[in-house]
């Protein structure tokens, strides 16, 4: 099949080509990303390979499908990015990467929140200016905490083993669906609203979807533990970022760790250090001393990308032998918990 891959890094078409060796498909890489802006250099291409902040919206899709397009696979898991009625309505299938390292996601998740809490990033900076005080670097233990898991899914309840089994934590979760094997280890499943009510340490792992934009607003961090931690590895609208600012400034919230972030289409993914940034918001996020972010890179591990490349080779085969492809996303997957 003719793909047009876009939001091409060097890394990506080192594995893209690695796992086409066998030359299957023509692969064509853009840098560009993908929106209605781009989606003419798709023309005659039967699909499109796109990541996380490539828009699909209905404008997009409409060129795409003019073009020829029959075919969208989504490099990652998250799906939030694509209007999938429109697709369906065009004709257009959708294939997504669910499960390609979930562990290279939960141990980043559990290092950033680790980074964090014992102040690991501004001590380094420190030592690197032979700054050996202590000052200002205290952490508390992670053994004495309650942490609450928000979607228990594949990445989720690595997370919650690794803080229950490993370190000794209390664990709250909340989910739609309960893991049994996670309640065998002590995991203790309660409402959304407990779980922001109780827990010390809250860490996001649910999907983007209408139901769960927003999760963090101004009322769940007013209800929230004074002091409270949050880690979003997932998806960045899971956080209203304006309402983190005002809880971050009245220190209701202790410290935050984020790998995404609601408006990153704009900046991540993008060597931006010789330009002026223009997000206010993300600018006031990098002046608090206990904010840690990195740029969506959770997912970066040799064998993420390798699987990464090889389950979505193996959709546009199975799309271009007309079979339904196994990891095919309908409308029916963006639905509000009951
Ligand atoms: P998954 O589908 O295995 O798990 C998601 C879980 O969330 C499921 O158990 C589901 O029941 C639950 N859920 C759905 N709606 C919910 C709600 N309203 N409240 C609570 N739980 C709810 O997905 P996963 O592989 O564990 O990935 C989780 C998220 O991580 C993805 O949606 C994606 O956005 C994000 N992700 C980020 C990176 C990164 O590099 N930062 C990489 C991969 C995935």
């Amino acid at each position: 099949m003719r793909v047009a891959v876009f939001s091409t890094k060097a890394y990506d078409r080192r594995f893209l080509d690695r796992a086409n060796a066998g030359g299957d498909h023509v692969l064509d890489y853009f840098e560009a990303r993908l929106d209605a802006t781009t989606a003419a250099l798709a023309a005659g291409y039967r699909a499109v390979c796109v990541f996380v902040n490539d828009r699909l919206d209905a404008a997009t899709l409409g060129i795409l499908a003019a073009g020829g397009a029959r075919a969208i696979a989504l490099r990652c898991a998250g799906y939030n990015n694509v209007d999938l009625a429109e697709a369906e309505r065009l004709g257009i299938t959708v294939v997504r990467v669910p499960a390609y390292s979930p562990e290279a996601v939960a141990e980043f998740t559990v290092g950033l929140l680790l980074a964090l809490d014992r102040n690991i990033p501004r001590a380094w900076s420190r030592v690197r200016e032979n700054n050996f005080a202590l000052d200002g670097l205290m952490g508390r233990n992670l053994s004495s905490r309650t942490v609450g898991v928000v979607g228990t899914g594949r990445i989720g309840a690595l997370v919650a083993r690794s803080l229950r089994l490993g370190f000794g934590c209390r664990v709250l979760a909340s989910d739609v669906a309960q893991d049994t094997g996670l309640v065998a280890i002590g995991v203790e499943y309660v409402s959304r609203d407990a779980l922001l009510r109780q827990a010390d340490i809250v860490t996001l792992h649910c999907p983007l979807t209408p139901d769960t934009r927003y999760l963090i607003d101004a009322a769940a961090i007013a209800a929230a533990r004074d002091g409270l931690t949050i880690v979003n590895t997932s998806r960045g609208a899971l956080i209203d970022t304006a309402a983190l600012i005002e809880g971050l400034k009245s220190r209701k919230i202790g410290g935050v760790a984020l790998d995404v972030y609601e408006q990153e289409a704009d900046l991540f993914f993008e060597d931006l250090s010789n330009e002026i940034v223009q997000d206010d918001v993300f600018q006031r996020l990098l002046t608090f001393p206990n904010v840690l972010i990195t740029g969506h890179q959770a997912f970066l591990t040799e064998e993420a990308l390798s699987a990464i490349a090889q389950t979505t080779l193996a959709s546009l085969s199975q799309i271009e032998a007309g079979q339904v492809p196994a990891n095919q996303v309908t409308p029916e997957l963006v639905r509000p918990s009951p």
